[in-house]
């Protein structure tokens, strides 16, 4: 009987005594080391990654969890999963759930075990099947594309990615539509040192056969790319060729046509290739100094693979075409921007391919419009950011994460006492601090940061990384949750952590301080002009079509929406998704940074327990009900333990409860009766009532 399974700790935080960080923390810790890395606050679940595989998932615990409601068994993903799901079938309500956390902390093995969850309790058949096939199987071929080794993880998704899975009006699941968020091209063209660039390039080099890297004109040896840090080749516990030919098993199953997954290939081979073109200082006849290509033959390659002129190539790497209404001015490029320009077609090239394969998997699994759905969207997305350096990328993926906070400070903590309030039932106030402040500095349509920072970038005359800090002082000199040197000299506070070139804002999780090194050039995340239009050209189908904006037909001169503004707008797509579905929570925590089983480190946990507002959310959860449940589902399932209700009640559903519960001894501070719903406050009732059904 699994109520009578001991318990180690707390199973959930809402029970603990005396509620504090300390305790907290060694209640997880506790856990953790007798490996339940599943804790509730709730119905939000802390998952602390094991890193080694515990004997609790597959078909048996499926089936387990699958026959129990939420508080009956020990924690686990599986029984949010099923919660998740049982609501979407039986209730009709669409349902998110949101996982966060740092690099490496578990978000997307999460994610993999809600999704596998799911697979297995959802509906039979072949065409249901296949379905469920595709929708799996997208995750190794974004994986392969999108997740890469770095310092942290050596599986660290490079993207974030919201996930709708559609299902018809009896729970089966007919497809879904995948959104990736903000890859980081960087990686192609540069990687940290004991960091490897995208696992594609791996797989590719050692799992195809001698035939495919003849057509593709590769080498095996990883040495011979410059795009692939020689360092690091290997991952323990990792094999690339075998990782290779699933990626291309499940890029069939998904649909990908034998000659589309071809097309990818020769586009992967090429970025790789277009690293190998070395520049060379040339001298133009009046001593300018010039780039030109010093391997020729590698051009070559890449002109006959797919289907372009290696001259034009050239041409278009090394110089670049200013348009002005009256005339083409052409200017030679110097070996540091033609190298430049290369890697910034690398990036490109790669991020646009990248995209194509998640429109592509999309066009697979979509639902026709015309059908009623249900849907439940699960979000793997990278968590908040301090690094030591913090640059645009940082400060995108903290605004992101600010936002996602506010969603659960919206949804979650709103919501809970809006629902008292309609309820009828008395509640306590709890205050939390409210991170609207911060979003609002951020992304103001006028006057945040990033709709300066596309001012700058849209300005005429001289812009620069620090005219545009200039304008963030200016503006924001008084603003509680922005500092800066400037700002801080006018206070007479001294802090030697803060450069010239930063500024840093408070975020709900602590405070980051960004570098304004780069931020104009990422934002305005431009592509030459001479570089599209030659892309364009290539007689490679999949190639040609990802620089739509390279035919001089198309060629307007608007230009494209700058990065930050694409995000905001992703973002606030995001958003209004998570708002209109019933959220559920998994929060990962990394628990040492050695990608070890078995250490937790309390110092590093502390932090990201912090980042993620666990004892705040322990506190309003407490300060409520932990259980609530509509009077006609708590009848039916607890009615048997009342003569007056069992077998038969004819009364209303209300007075139903009322009748089961006023025979138990059940302290009156633990019940309140709500307009529609019973709410009880601690768990331990629940696990009361539910110990006296199983006796029964
Ligand atoms: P990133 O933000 O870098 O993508 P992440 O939060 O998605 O990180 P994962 O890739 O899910 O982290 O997890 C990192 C590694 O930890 C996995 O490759 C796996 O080895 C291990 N791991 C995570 N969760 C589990 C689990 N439940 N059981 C066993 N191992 C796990
Ligand atoms: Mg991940």
């Amino acid at each position: 009987m699994p109520l009578l399974e001991d318990t180690v700790g707390v199973e959930d935080l809402v029970l603990l005594e005396p509620l504090e960080e300390k305790s907290l923390l060694e209640n997880l810790q506790l856990r953790y080391e007798n490996k339940e890395i599943y804790t509730y606050i709730g119905n939000v679940i802390i998952s602390v990654n094991p890193y080694q595989q515990l004997p609790i998932y597959g078909p048996e615990f499926i089936a387990k969890y699958q026959n129990y409601t939420f508080y009956e068994l020990k924690p686990h993903i599986y029984a949010l999963a099923n919660m998740a799901y049982q609501s979407l079938r039986d209730q009709d309500r669409d349902q998110c759930i949101v996982i966060t956390g740092e690099s490496g902390s578990g978000k997307t093995e999460a994610s993999k075990l809600v999704m596998s969850y799911v697979a297995a309790v959802c509906g039979k058949g072949e065409q249901v099947n296949l379905v469920k096939e595709q929708l799996l199987q997208s995750n190794p071929v974004l994986e392969a594309f999108g997740n890469a080794k770095t310092i942290r993880n050596n599986n660290s998704s490079r993207f974030g990615k919201y996930m709708d899975i559609e299902f018809d009006f009896k729970g089966a699941p007919l497809g879904g539509v995948i959104t990736n968020y903000l890859l980081e091209k960087s990686r192609v063209v540069k990687q940290l040192q004991g960091e490897r660039n995208f696992h594609i390039f791996y797989q590719l080099l050692a799992g195809a056969d001698a035939q495919l890297l003849k057509a593709l004109k590769l080498e095996q040896d990883i040495s011979c790319y410059t795009y692939l840090n020689p360092e690091v080749s290997r991952i323990g516990g990792m094999d690339d060729a075998s990782n290779f030919r699933a990626v291309q098993r499940a890029m069939t199953v998904i649909g990908f046509s034998e000659e589309e997954i071809r097309q990818v290939l020769e586009v992967t081979a090429l970025v790789l290739k277009l690293g190998n073109v070395e520049m060379t200082d040339e001298f133009q006849a009046n001593g300018i100094p010039a780039s030109g290509i010093r391997n020729g033959k590698g051009i070559q390659e890449i002109g006959e693979m797919v289907g372009l002129n290696s001259e034009e190539l050239e041409r278009a790497l090394c110089s670049r075409t200013m348009e002005t209404a009256k005339e083409k001015v052409v200017t030679v490029l110097n070996v540091i921007q033609a190298q430049y320009a290369r890697d910034a077609l690398a990036k490109n090239i790669y991020n646009r391919l990248f995209n194509w394969i998640v429109n592509r998997i999309n066009e697979s699994i979509k639902v026709g419009t015309g059908e009623k759905k249900k849907v439940m969207g699960v979000l793997d997305i990278y968590g908040f950011e301090i690094l030591e350096d913090n640059s645009f990328e940082q400060f995108v993926i903290n605004y992101c994460n600010e936002k996602l906070q506010q969603v659960f400070i919206e949804l979650t903590l709103k919501e809970e006492q809006e629902e008292y309030k309609r309820e009828g039932i008395a509640w306590t106030k709890v205050d939390y601090f409210d991170n609207g402040i911060i979003c609002n500095l951020i992304e103001h349509n006028q006057r945040g940061i990033l709709a300066m920072l596309d001012e700058e970038c849209l300005r005429p005359g001289v812009v620069s990384d620090s005219t545009f800090l200039a304008k963030l002082n200016q503006l924001f000199s008084k603003h509680s949750h922005y500092e800066s040197k400037v700002t801080q000299n006018a206070q007479r506070q001294y802090d030697h952590t803060m450069g010239l070139s930063c500024f840093r804002i408070c975020h709900y999780a602590g405070k980051v301080t960004y570098n304004v090194a780069g931020f104009i050039d990422k934002n305005n995340d431009l592509l030459f002009r001479d570089l599209s239009q030659v892309m364009w050209k290539a007689r490679h189908p999949l190639l040609h079509s990802l620089f739509p904006e390279g035919n001089p037909k198309e060629a307007s001169l608007k230009r494209p929406p700058t990065a930050g503004a694409q995000f905001k707008s992703s973002v606030a797509i995001l958003m209004k998704n998570l708002y209109s579905k019933n959220p559920n929570y998994i929060r990962c925590i990394k628990p040492n940074e050695n990608q070890q089983r078995g250490q937790f480190s309390s110092e590093l946990v502390v932090v990201q327990t912090r980042y993620l507002g666990l004892l705040e959310n322990v506190r309003v959860r407490r300060a409520g009900y932990a259980f609530r449940q509509g009077y006609k589902p708590f009848l039916e399932r607890y009615r048997l333990l009342s003569p007056c209700t069992w077998p038969y009640w004819n009364g209303g559903d209300r007075e139903g409860v009322e009748k089961v519960l006023g025979e138990l001894s059940i302290s009156s501070e633990e019940l309140a009766y709500g307009k529609t719903k019973l709410f009880i406050k601690s768990p331990k009732t629940l696990f009361y009532l539910e110990e006296k059904r199983h006796l029964r």
